[in-house]
């Protein structure tokens, strides 16, 4: 079924006397279970639909429903916990907490939330294996390779098993093997348990890995582009 509908969203972005009307009216629906790549040129509004898919932003208009919450209308903490139940991130920079090892920082989230040691060890271990560090769990970012650390942050956004996953350009920094690495371990996560995922990317190689491409070009969808 549909898990992330919006209708007729607009962003608009007031700085001083100059209005940017970043996103014009975006009405889509992503499914459960896709993998869906967010493409179009530089500046055309990946990111701020991402952004608001995945509520880190709200739109100046219209109206957002992710796995049948009405999500404008939802306090700000409620937001905040819908975010932490339900919903992954992963960005381009890797916002690991340097003082804390690959381990570390995949269970501080289930260590502040008061779970047992023993159960988010476990977990933490289990996902870090999952995206193929487990020989690692003990280094410290600084210890670990670019690549590396974008899959230690990946163990991050999918240690407990959110709904969706978002990527905003998780492969900006990486090189052409590590690119790789990451864009087959998400193949792998929608293929092997389902995973949605949805990810800007201004590679189309990459974008041609996911089962669909959503074009955005001026803030809309680009009907050209649509299937
Ligand atoms: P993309 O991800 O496709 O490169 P963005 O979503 O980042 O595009 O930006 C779309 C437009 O909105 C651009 O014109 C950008 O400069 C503008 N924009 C993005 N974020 C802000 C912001 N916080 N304040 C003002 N303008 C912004
Ligand atoms: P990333 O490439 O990681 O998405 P960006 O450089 O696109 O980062 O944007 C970083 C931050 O700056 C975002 O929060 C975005 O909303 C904001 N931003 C982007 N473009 C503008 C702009 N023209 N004016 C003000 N803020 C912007």
């Amino acid at each position: 079924g549909v898990i992330i509908k919006t209708e007729n969203i607009e962003r608009v972005y007031i700085t001083g006397p100059v209005k940017t009307y970043a996103l014009k009216d975006i009405s889509v629906e992503i499914y459960e279970g896709e993998f869906v790549a967010i493409m179009g040129p530089s500046g055309s509004g990946k990111s701020t639909l991402l952004h608001q898919l995945g509520l880190l932003d709200t739109p100046t208009n219209g109206k957002i429903t992710i796995d049948d919450n009405d999500i404008i209308n939802l306090s700000d903490a409620k937001k905040t916990q819908f975010r932490l139940d339900k919903l992954g991130y992963v960005f381009q920079s890797y916002n690991l907490i340097p003082e804390l090892t690959a381990l570390e920082n995949v269970y501080i989230t289930d260590m502040a939330r008061g779970l047992g040691k023993e159960k988010y060890e476990k977990k933490a271990k289990d996902i870090l294996e999952a995206v193929g560090l487990g020989n690692r769990i003990d280094h410290y970012p600084s210890e670990l390779s670019g690549g590396q650390q974008q899959r230690v942050s990946i163990a991050r956004a999918l240690v407990n098993e959110p709904k969706i996953l978002f990527a905003d350009e998780p492969t900006a920094n990486l090189d052409t093997d590590s690119s790789k690495e990451v864009i087959d371990l998400f193949r792998k996560f929608n293929k092997e348990i389902g995973q949605t995922i949805v990810m800007v990317t201004h590679e189309e190689e990459e974008g041609l890995k996911a089962d669909r491409i959503i074009w955005v070009k001026d803030g809309l969808l680009d009907k050209d582009k649509i299937k």
